[in-house]
């Protein structure tokens, strides 16, 4: 699920035909404040996030002149909502609300439906989740058909809308559907959708994900990753997401576990399938240390692929260790594991004297692979340390040493530069 911006999704909004407030986006708030001015009136500042209730969080204000908006637009960037730093807010012209609205296109996956739904409530402006199930109207939607406007209006009237806005909202909901598909969304909400006190009815709110496996189809949508992603992406994701781009042999997944690498324990951790990285993980927290980064090269990769992902890992610049964790009696072949690594490390370690290295490979051609290890790095200047399926049910001992080979580099770069 490729997740949008609430400004991205309302640009597809008024695209579709769906009324929006007027404003533009700001990174500073020196252009917060002059787009404010250029609105003329009251506005609302809006943090943009990949995350929903920031008016409950002092995210979303409201500034009656430039100089309020530039104030508030500066709390705003300063923030964080949900662990998503605050970069970019919206600024936009505040609308005088008469009612709030919830609609929703949503996938219902129970076996019973199967099938997207359409959401509908008159209480709108709050999380759907905290509106009572009674309050909620429900169609299953016929993906093909669509919804027509003359079933949005028997939706609408059975929400008790008045018949002076029956048409008006019948027809915002049935193009909420109409974009849910030309988009390829997964989700679209827009809540609140505000009837002001002029009687028109503009998308206040716009939460849009799309379906990642149809992100090829938008290039208008700019997803850059397209997989399930939590959060934006960062540089190191991207450099990580271009080995698996174009290239469909076995993956080459590497992506940032944390962003915050200032305390000491980071790994730069190398699993090998998922299940190895679940045992590798515990392997490491089980001594006190943790993985930097996520990766997987498994499915049977190309040796290029591998030493990609190998180097982007060794390429951060906190880590005190790097940890290739071949938990598994895999099918595929490891000598090309064996060989991309031994070209990464024979690469990167000469620029980091002494640095800990611990490689377990395990499965197919092993004996080969432990083989190409060796003999490939046994003259470099890290502390490595090479083992094989003898200790693949072993994550005690192979934590315990990664954790002894990162204290003797600790003492080692202490001594050195006398700290
Ligand atoms: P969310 O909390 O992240 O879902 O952010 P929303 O964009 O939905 O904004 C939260 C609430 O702020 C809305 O439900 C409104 O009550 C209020 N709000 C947003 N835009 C306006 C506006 O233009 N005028 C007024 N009066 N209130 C607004
Ligand atoms: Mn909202």
């Amino acid at each position: 699920m490729a997740k949008l911006f609430e400004y991205e999704g309302k640009t597809f909004l008024e695209d579709g035909g769906i009324a929006i407030p007027n404003g533009e986006l700001a990174s500073t708030v020196k252009e917060a404040r002059e787009i404010a001015g250029r609105i003329g009136k009251s506005v609302v500042i809006k943090a943009q996030v990949w995350a929903g209730g920031r008016g409950k969080v002092g995210a979303v204000r409201i500034a009656d002149s430039p100089e309020e908006a530039e104030k508030a637009a500066g709390a705003i960037l300063g923030m964080e909502v949900k662990g998503f730093p605050v970069r970019k807010v919206l600024v936009e012209e505040k609308l005088d609300i008469e009612k709030e609205y919830y609609i929703g296109v949503i996938p219902d996956s129970s076996w019973k439906t199967r099938a997207p739904v359409v959401l509908f409530s008159t209480d709108g402006g709050t999380d759907i989740e905290d509106v009572l199930e009674d309050k909620i109207l429900r169609v299953k939607l016929d993906y093909v058909r669509g919804l027509p406007v003359y079933d949005a209006i028997d939706l609408a009237s059975r929400a008790g809308i008045p018949n002076q806005f029956l048409v008006q909202m019948a027809e915002v909901i049935s193009k909420a559907v109409d974009i849910f598909k030309k988009r390829d969304c997964t989700i679209l909400e827009i809540n609140p959708l505000i009837l002001t006190k002029d009687g028109k009815l503009i998308a206040g709110d716009c939460r849009m994900s799309i379906d990642e496996n149809a992100a090829f189809r938008h290039p208008e949508i700019r997803v850059a990753i397209p997989r399930e992603f939590p959060r934006e992406p960062t540089d190191f994701d991207m450099v990580g997401w271009w080995i698996e781009e174009t290239d469909f042999r076995g993956s080459g997944f590497v992506m940032k576990m944390t962003v915050d690498e200032t305390s000491p324990g980071f790994i730069g951790f190398h699993p090998i399938g998922g299940g190895s990285g679940m045992i590798g993980i515990d392997a490491l927290s089980r001594v006190g240390l943790k993985p930097a980064n996520y990766a997987d090269t498994s499915g049977n990769p190309v040796a290029s692929k591998i030493y990609r992902v190998a180097k982007v890992i060794l390429s951060q610049p906190n880590i005190e260790g790097y940890f290739l964790a071949g938990f598994m009696i895999a099918n595929q072949e490891q000598w090309h594991h064996a060989h991309a690594i031994v070209k990464a490390l024979r690469e990167e370690l000469p620029k980091k004297t002494g640095f800990p290295c611990v490689l377990l490979l395990a499965g197919n051609k092993e004996r080969e692979s432990l083989q190409i290890l060796k003999e490939g790095l046994k003259d470099l200047p890290g502390r490595i340390e090479i083992y094989g399926s003898e200790h693949v049910e072993e994550s005690d001992f192979i934590g315990g040493r990664m954790l002894a080979l990162v204290e003797e580099y600790r003492k080692d770069k202490a001594g050195r530069y006398g700290v």
